[in-house]
């Protein structure tokens, strides 16, 4: 413990919120941050589902330089350990890792300060801690804590899971006597189970906060024409603001960042195929700067904690709820308003379904992976509001509207299509599955090009004359989408057949009324998520225009700053705390202090260059 506190008992909550005062420059604990630091303080076991953005390291971060002893961190990523520790370092806490980047001698070093006591927390790979050398030195270590990051990775039933978690159970009976904290910030009621399971932690207090993210506005639509077309028009309708977008494939990555570049846009691509260093710089340079737009694959995610990501727009539909909210929810960390627009269509769909059919796996966890991938559908081309959506999947109750996302505003209205439905259902069950949805549509038309005699002797021939081409094609899509039509990949020319038995009936009785979405005429070329937004702004654009200037100069010193310590800007101070400073203009160091984020080791380390920045505009 480094942190001699004099005016509250050295475990009490206390404690803990002067530290998050003094060090981290917080007014106060945020959720369930405070229950869940109580929880460990005590010298308990837990299990905390916070949001993205909802300060999960903290609950670690603080009970690991309270609780006498060292903390230990795994996480599972490189990238996620070097950001969280080069900022513990900038606030002034002890805080080192190992994993396989360290050169021997930073290895040496670090491990001279575990044995003088000198270290508070330390991040660990979960394979780099569960060695026979790492687990026997650290036996002979007082342990404040074991915090496991990113915890859903233990749980096959998650959508991110990773065999090197599983060893993690372990520790319980290693460190019997040390209290274990896993965070994530997904998972869904089966994966926590699974969770407590893995990690024996099946007596522990859960802390399960809500998956509100009320500064994202998400909006998804089908897939219309190019897609390499429609993300440059999001895109370049969103510039200067950084991005993510998500691709399926390496390929696609490149023609996509390409594409932007083409338009004006500064964007890389990401991708597991990249020689290492490239990534990292491009990560960096994603990192350190103003305006970026990062097209990847999902290989580019955990541990991206750029906090002024505006938006994240997948072009290719993602695999799971989970990973739809943990991609989107990159957006927005800072806690301003950004957006999550998502491309997909019936093709993503059955390429995920035929992913899964082809994976060895057990049956079981086949099914929850197919259903998984239904629900997100469900989500994608549904009616309801989004938000609320993803959060009752999570297992929330009395999830209300989130009133913002394309859903909520009616930017998709709807119309009853039961009728037409029931035509094309009937259609494809007449057709034997023997057929594509091209000439399902040409079929219902009667436009099939030399149709046989018996194909025009079915009483579906020439059917629905009330409804376009488009709109056959829309509606045998969502249908698809419901599971009312199924699709057969018949390698690569997939023929449609009808879906689920049971819920088909139901149609045709009409005991289950199927809504479709009106397009309206050239709704396709209407900027659907270009808008402007009320609440769309990022920190700066709340400065009033005066503040404008300083807000611009403590940026450029920032920047200066971040690039001498080569750390990105963010680790030095958020935009919201440079926009605070900006408007509140502070004239001591007493008053800096005040300004959310700035601790008394940024106090001490820059105080007295930003009182000169600001300074030199109060003049
Ligand atoms: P996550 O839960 O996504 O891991 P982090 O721990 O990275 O979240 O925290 C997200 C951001 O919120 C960080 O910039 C952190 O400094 C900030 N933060 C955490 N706790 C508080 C708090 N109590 N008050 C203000 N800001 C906080
Ligand atoms: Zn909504």
């Amino acid at each position: 413990m480094t942190l001699a506190l004099a005016d509250a008992a050295p475990l009490s909550l206390d404690a803990a919120r002067a530290v998050l005062r003094r060090t981290f420059g917080h007014a106060d604990f945020r959720g369930m941050q405070a229950e869940v630091i109580g929880e460990v303080l005590a010298g308990r076991s837990a299990m905390a589902v916070l949001p993205t953005g909802g300060g999960k390291s903290l609950c670690y971060q603080i009970p690991a330089l309270l609780r006498p002893g060292l903390g230990l961190v795994v996480s599972p990523l490189i990238a996620l350990m070097t950001d969280q520790v080069a900022a513990l370092v900038q606030s002034g806490v002890a805080a080192a890792r190992l994993d396989s980047n360290i050169d021997p001698e930073e290895k040496a070093e670090t491990w001279r300060r575990i044995e003088r006591g000198e270290l508070d927390i330390l991040y660990v790979s979960p394979e780099g801690l569960m060695q026979g050398w790492m687990l026997e030195r650290l036996s002979r270590t007082p342990l404040s804590l074991i915090a496991i990051d990113e915890a859903h990775c233990v749980s096959q039933w998650g959508h991110d899971f990773r065999p090197e978690y599983r060893m993690l159970g372990r520790l319980a009976e290693l460190f019997p006597r040390v209290p274990r904290l896993a965070v994530t910030a997904t998972a869904d009621a089966k994966t926590r189970e699974d969770i407590r399971a893995e990690l024996r932690l099946e007596d522990s207090a859960e802390f399960v906060d809500s998956f509100a993210r009320p500064e994202l506005v998400l909006s998804a639509e089908r897939k219309k024409g190019s897609v390499e077309k429609r993300v440059v028009e999001l895109v370049t309708a969103r510039s200067n603001r950084s991005g993510v977008v998500y691709a399926g494939s390496r390929d696609k990555t490149e023609k996509l960042a390409e594409a932007l570049r083409a338009a004006g846009v500064p964007a890389l691509s990401y991708h597991a195929g990249l020689d290492k260093q490239v990534r990292a710089q491009r990560l960096e340079d994603f990192l350190q700067a103003d305006v970026a737009v990062m097209v990847a694959t999902i290989a580019f995610g955990m541990g991206v904690d750029k906090p002024d990501v505006r938006f994240v727009i997948h072009a290719d539909a993602p695999a799971a709820i989970e990973a739809y909210w943990q991609e989107i929810g990159r957006a927005g960390r800072d806690g301003e308003m950004a957006e999550g627009i998502t491309l997909y269509g019936a093709a993503d769909m059955s390429w995920a379904l035929r992913r899964i059919a082809e994976r060895e796996m057990d049956e079981a966890v086949k099914q929850v992976q197919v259903r998984k991938v239904r629900q997100l559908y469900a989500l994608l081309d549904g009616v309801g509001c989004r938000a609320a959506t993803v959060r009752r999947y999570f297992g929330e109750e009395g999830v209300e509207a989130c009133g913002q996302c394309d859903l909520c505003l009616g930017q998709v209205e709807t119309t009853d299509a039961t009728e037409a439905a029931q035509k094309a259902l009937s259609a494809a069950h007449r057709l034997q599955g023997r057929f594509g949805r091209g000439r399902l549509v040409d079929h219902l038309l009667g436009k099939t090009k030399e149709p046989s005699d018996w194909e025009t002797s079915l009483s579906t021939w020439a059917i629905g004359p009330e409804l376009s081409a488009q709109q056959w094609r829309d509606l045998t899509e969502q249908l698809l989408f419901d599971g009312l039509l199924r699709e057969d990949p018949n390698d690569g020319r997939p023929l449609v057949g009808v879906g689920e038995a049971e819920a088909v009936r139901a149609v045709f009785r009409g005991e289950r009324r199927v809504m479709m979405r009106k397009h309206a005429e050239g709704a396709e070329d209407a900027p659907r998520g270009g808008r402007t937004r009320r609440r769309d702004k990022p920190a700066a654009a709340t400065l009033g225009p005066s503040d404008q200037p300083l807000f611009e100069a403590l940026r450029a010193w920032r920047a200066a700053e971040a690039k001498a310590q080569h750390v990105p800007p963010y680790v030095i101070f958020h935009d919201r705390s440079l926009a605070e400073i900006a408007a509140a203009k502070p004239g001591s160091r007493a008053a800096l202090a005040a300004i959310n984020g700035v601790g008394e080791a940024k106090l001490a380390h820059y105080g007295e260059a930003v009182l000169q920045v600001v300074g030199t505009f109060t003049a």
